[in-house]
């Protein structure tokens, strides 16, 4: 597991799943294979398999632990969560069940790096597709309950009426049917505060619009003893974004102008600096700060 240091602030990643594959092709339709094969060396292994073309996914956690509390950044695919339909079907194919009734030992890795569910003061979410809302809940006799019964749910209001929207519009839809799963049963419970996209949970931790990927996304920034750390969500999934900083995957399909507008300026406003940028679908450590490379790209440097 990694740990990493934000001033005296400490943010663990607890792993869901890594190294699932994923299509090139079908991620990237615009996508360039040959930047992939120039820069094998760095890509190979951890985030492209290069024999079966396809990028090589990570779903993961972040807890932040500062000052007694601890605050969970994003929720992953989460068990038993029915993805399968015709929904599903159209956008992905009739083979595709990576999200679909998984049965990882997430949260007994969550609680073996010290948090077990109760200890959870808050879950912050950068925006509410399914493979980041899954672990707000899970099934309990039947029926689905919030994981996290102590913590309060901080989502952006903007985010919860679109993706409420986007559910009452496409019930059956690829990332729309979890909120009837995951962030419904919550807010029914209680234990949702809707902010607004710059909103401050506490001294040093805020959030900050970031849309594009879907309308109400957010960055979590995380600002403790003069080092920084972002939580950047879905505005980058892969490192091969960064060598071809113009591709933009087909997830980014509600706006992707303002996806790649979005993705521009966080990449711009951080390279070369001491910012550690914690990813939500990187491989090896999945966090790391943005450096230049030739010809206006960018790199990573994983800590
Ligand atoms: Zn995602």
């Amino acid at each position: 597991m990694t740990t990493v240091q934000i001033g005296d602030a400490r943010v663990h990643k607890v792993v869901e799943t890594e190294r699932e594959p994923e299509s090139f092709d079908f991620v990237f339709p615009r996508g360039n294979w040959e930047v992939c094969e120039t820069n094998r060396a760095r890509l190979e292994g951890e985030h492209i398999d290069f024999d079966r073309r396809a990028m090589l996914m990570s779903f993961h956690s972040y807890v932040i632990s500062h000052g007694g509390v601890n605050v969970l950044v994003d929720g992953c695919i989460g068990n038993t969560k029915n993805r399968t339909g015709p929904g599903v079907s159209r956008y992905f194919g009739t083979d595709y069940n990576l999200f679909h009734m998984r049965d990882t030992a997430y949260l007994m890795r969550l609680a073996d790096a010290g948090f077990p569910p109760e200890s959870i003061d808050y879950v912050l979410c950068t925006h509410l597709h399914c493979d980041h809302v899954g672990w707000f809940t899970r099934l309990r006799d039947g029926a689905w309950e919030p994981t996290f019964k102590n913590a309060r749910y901080v989502f952006a209001s903007k985010e919860f009426a679109a993706a409420q929207a986007a559910w009452q519009n496409n019930p059956e839809g690829p990332f729309e049917r979890s909120f009837e799963d995951s962030v419904q049963p919550v807010a029914t419970a209680g234990l949702v505060d809707l902010v607004q996209t710059d909103h401050e949970i506490r001294p040093g931790l805020f959030l900050e619009p970031a849309p594009g990927h879907t309308p109400g996304h957010v960055l979590i920034h995380l600002e403790c003893g003069g080092d920084h750390g972002i939580f950047s969500g879905d505005v980058i999934h892969s490192p091969y974004q960064l060598l071809d900083p113009g591709v933009s995957p087909v997830y980014d399909a509600n706006d992707f102008k303002q996806a790649r507008a979005t993705r521009d300026q966080l990449l711009q406003r951080i390279v070369g600096t001491n910012t550690t940028v914690f990813t939500a679908h990187f491989g090896e450590s999945s966090c790391g700060s943005v450096i230049a490379d030739a010809g206006g790209a960018y790199w990573f440097d994983f800590l």
